[in-house]
């Protein structure tokens, strides 16, 4: 679960979108959740794919922030480049315990640690139609978009496994997840943040759910933009808002018109 602190509860109504001003791309350091965010949620994870539209505004948007742009999502690395193939982007996976920095440099969990909620998990989802287990490898993920009433007895069950085991659980929209409970999105910025070419920037991030709600807190910290996709009714962290995708992408194309 989110640990208390991070927890929505001081910023009910963030400003309305139509306050919302980057910074110079030139200064800033861009961060983007993936689902939600910058692609549409799907009911099935698999069927997301970047268009070219995406990949070459995101390509452009890197340029004019000399490379200080990344990818901050709850997919694994692997899933993350099948979704922008060919563009190979920096890229945090697994809500932060995969990370590939600006030389490519990767650091990836191990697997193992899931090795004994493998099995129990798998059994849960097959006593419950309806329910998916995504294994993402460091992460196991259930998913109940179609019995969204199973929502509240799959989190109980992921509750059971102990942070003494080193591991966590996450909310998100329609799933819950297991995963290593000494990363999240804010570590993962600010691991990225330390090294060129983010170092000395800015950092901006834009998401959407729960698991982005550490990402807001950090950024704010560290004097940047917090930027929340979704309905301004939601309690968040972030800063602002804006009302969904397209919204996101209008202001991205904005601001890397030549
Ligand atoms: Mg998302």
């Amino acid at each position: 679960m989110v640990a208390p602190g991070l927890m929505p509860q001081t910023q009910a109504s963030p400003a309305p979108a139509a306050a919302l001003a980057l910074p110079a791309l030139e200064r800033a350091a861009l961060f983007f959740d993936v689902d939600g965010t910058l692609l549409e949620i799907r009911p099935e994870p698999r069927d997301v794919v970047s268009d070219g539209d995406l990949r070459a505004l995101l390509q452009r948007l890197s340029a004019r922030c000399h490379g200080a742009l990344a990818l901050v999502s709850g997919r694994s690395l692997g899933d993350i480049d099948r979704i922008f193939s060919p563009l190979k982007l920096t890229a945090v996976g697994l809500h932060g315990a995969e990370i590939r920095d600006a030389s490519g440099a990767e650091r990836r969990a191990d697997p193992r640690i899931m090795d004994h909620a493998r099995k129990p998990l798998r059994d849960f989802v097959a006593a419950h139609e309806g329910l998916m287990l995504e294994d993402k490898g460091a992460t196991l993920a259930v998913h109940y978009r179609k019995r969204p009433e199973l929502g509240a007895e799959a989190l109980r069950f992921l509750l059971r496994f102990s942070p003494a085991d080193g591991l966590a659980v996450q909310e998100g929209k329609f799933v819950v997840e297991l995963k290593p409970g000494l990363y999240d999105k804010g570590t993962a910025i600010a691991e990225l943040m330390r090294a060129p070419p983010f170092a000395g920037r800015m950092p901006v991030f834009f998401g959407d759910d729960l698991t982005d709600e550490a990402g807001f807190v950090f950024v704010n910290h560290a004097g940047g933009l917090s930027v929340r996709i979704g309905s301004p009714e939601v309690r968040t962290q972030a800063q602002q808002v804006l009302p969904d995708t397209d919204a996101l992408r209008a202001l991205l194309m904005h601001e890397a018109r030549p």
